[in-house]
């Protein structure tokens, strides 16, 4: 289907019989990163996000497939946000339980739309119950993967004992065959280059055909710098650590580009302006790489999933990269 559907788009112009129905528009097969919440994930939430923080509400499956249908997207990754109740900055009561019925209310909403959603269970990988729950969610039987969230998590890698208990969540998951999503960023301050050597040489080379796909290309959200730093790590991996690059790993765009519109309109040009050079900066890693390895992810709800296409579309790719793009399904994807 994905096949058709880009043979279809590359020769739009040639206007064939049967393809001559279809949208000359690119758009996304997949949404890689998508986020729902339970009301428990919602009052932690809040205690993380202070008192003046909006109000969220529980979001289910059904909210993320209205989301999709409007974007023309066919599918999308859950990603559980059990992390949350692991986190340093909050105190919960009853905390690995609370994790289990987070990671199994996104396996169940999932369950809903069997054709179209992946659910992904998350786990502090520096709590005491990681491991225990790793292997809950791959003997469960509704999960596709695993998301760690370093950042969340406060994972840090410049510490050796750290890395150890990180590379035994890794080495669980590669045995028990299940994918991993990853927010590589850090809290520290000076994440970068570094770190993603860290990983990359302590623990992503100990894993070599686990599939992993690498959230907003190693960065924390929109593209920068210092995301730019981390993806020099993974372009030279290519030569140095060629089994780690090959097809099991992706790296998603989840919230990694924005729209200058809104600040060019309230006059604020500068601001408009450097959306535009981090964008442009985006869309040439994305050329240097080659567009087969990154795939589309919104990081709703961050983000709406069909603005966020409208971002990438309008960043400055040709159309055949953006096509690969969008036709880009991690390996986890049927
Ligand atoms: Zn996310």
């Amino acid at each position: 289907m994905k096949n058709l559907s880009l043979v279809c788009l590359l020769m739009a112009s040639a206007i064939i019989g049967g393809c001559s129905q279809q949208s000359t528009t690119p758009t996304p097969t997949v949404d890689h990163h998508m986020h729902i919440r339970s009301q428990s994930a919602v009052d932690v939430l809040a205690q993380f996000r202070g008192p003046d923080a909006d109000t969220l509400s529980p979001t289910n499956g059904a909210d993320a497939i209205r989301l999709l249908d409007s974007a023309g997207v066919e599918k999308g990754s859950l990603l559980s946000l059990g992390y949350f109740f692991g986190m340093p900055d909050v105190s919960v009561e009853n905390e690995y339980a609370k994790v289990r019925a987070e990671n199994n209310y996104v396996a169940n909403e999932a369950a809903k739309y069997p054709d179209r959603l992946y659910a992904f269970c998350s786990v502090n990988p520096l709590a005491k119950y990681a491991i225990e729950e790793v292997r809950r969610c791959a003997s469960h039987g509704g999960f596709t993967g695993l998301k760690l969230h370093f950042g969340n998590s406060d994972v840090d890698l410049r510490d050796d004992g750290q890395v150890q208990r990180v590379r035994r969540i890794f080495q669980e998951a590669d045995k028990l065959n299940l994918p991993v999503v990853l927010h590589m960023w850090t809290r520290d301050e000076k994440y970068g280059k570094k770190d993603a050597e860290v990983f990359l040489n302590e623990v992503l080379a100990t894993v070599p055909d686990l599939t992993i796909q690498i959230a907003h290309l190693g960065g924390a959200g929109f593209y920068n710098a210092t995301t730019d730093s981390v993806m020099d790590v993974f372009e030279s991996a290519f030569k140095t650590h060629p089994k780690v690059m090959d097809e099991d790993i992706v790296f998603d765009i989840g919230a990694a580009a924005a729209n200058p519109k809104l600040a060019f309109e309230a006059g604020d040009t500068t601001k408009a302006q450097a959306i535009q050079k981090r964008n442009r900066m985006l869309a040439e890693r994305i050329k240097k790489m080659g567009a087969k390895h990154f795939v589309f992810g919104s990081d709703w709800w961050a983000r709406n999933p069909a603005d966020f296409v409208d971002v990438i579309r309008s960043l400055p790719l040709k159309e055949q990269q953006l096509l690969v793009l969008f036709a880009n399904r991690a390996p986890y994807v049927e």
